[in-house]
Formats: structure tokens, C-alpha cells, sequence
């Protein structure tokens, strides 16, 4: 089996408390879904989409060295309420799509940015598996582990 994308976005979602999606993105999600877009409920949902797509950063920081992910990707998340919001987005060294096991490795950090403050947490290495591994896999994942483990290292300065 290998990992699919909702997989890793499970991974990558981690601590995320508001998915962030552009008003026109959103309004075509709830057309093509056969949501009347007149509802008061969507006019709601998307006059709050355009609030924070009005409060996005201008300003997009360049990502860590080891992100793997297309240069300026765009915040994909949000905490906070009312004016007072932290885009989030994720910086991903590792996405785990590679694996040859069914498992997920993962290694990344969320960065926050609250009116212009930037902080990016400390990457860490995420594993998920479920079930059971026979020796073969067993040894597959532990190869994989070892070499996630000195991707992390690499990148945060803690070689072996
Ligand atoms: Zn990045």
C-alpha cells in the first residue's frame, strides 16, 4: 500500500485549528458541491473567508533551507479570532510519500505568523503506522526511520 495524499495532509494538519481557503475557492467548492451560494449560512462562511483573506500576510517570508515545498507557498491555515489572527503554514523536509512501507514519516514545523512576527517551530519527525509489520517490513521501516532521523538531525544541526 502506499501513503495517499490524505495521509500526509493528515500529518501536515497537525495543530491546525482553521483551514484558510480563498473566498473565490471557497464559492466555487460550494457551487460545485450544489450548495445554493445564496444561503445565508454560505454568505456567512464566505463573508468570514474574505475577512481573512483580507487579513493574510502581504508579505510572504522565504521558507527554511530545507523546505521541500514550492518557494512561497502560501499560508493554509489560521488561529485566532475576530482581527486578531496567526496564519499558519507548514515547512515540510520530509513528507513521507516516498515510503515503500505503509507508513507515514513525516518531518516539519509550523510556522506562525502573527501581524508581520514570524516564528517557526522546531521541525520534529512524525510516524504513523498502523498494524503489523512482518521482519522484511520491519526492517524496511527501520531503515527509513534511521535515514528520517538523520534528515532531522541534518537540519537541525544535531549530525551524529
Ligand atoms: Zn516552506
Amino acid at each position: 500500500m502506499t501513503t495517499t495524499d490524505s495521509d500526509t495532509a493528515t500529518s501536515r494538519d497537525r495543530g491546525k485549528s482553521g483551514a484558510f481557503m480563498p473566498a473565490r475557492d471557497f464559492m466555487t467548492a460550494v457551487r460545485e458541491l450544489g450548495i445554493d451560494p445564496q444561503d445565508p449560512r454560505m454568505l456567512k462562511l464566505a463573508e468570514h473567508q474574505r475577512f481573512v483573506e483580507d487579513h493574510a500576510p502581504k508579505v510572504i517570508p522565504p521558507c527554511p533551507a530545507w523546505c521541500v515545498q514550492p518557494a512561497g507557498h502560501d499560508y493554509d491555515g489560521t488561529d485566532g479570532s475576530g482581527e486578531d489572527l496567526t496564519f499558519e503554514r507548514t515547512h515540510v523536509a520530509l513528507d513521507g510519500e516516498r515510503l515503500a512501507i505503509d507508513a507515514i514519516l513525516a518531518i516539519d514545523a509550523m510556522e506562525h505568523n502573527h501581524h508581520g512576527t514570524v516564528a517557526t517551530e522546531v521541525p520534529l519527525l512524525y510516524v504513523n503506522h498502523e498494524g503489523n509489520f512482518d521482519a522484511e517490513q520491519a526492517r524496511a521501516f527501520a531503515a527509513e526511520l534511521l535515514s528520517a532521523a538523520d534528515l532531522l538531525a541534518t537540519i537541525t544541526g544535531r549530525a551524529a
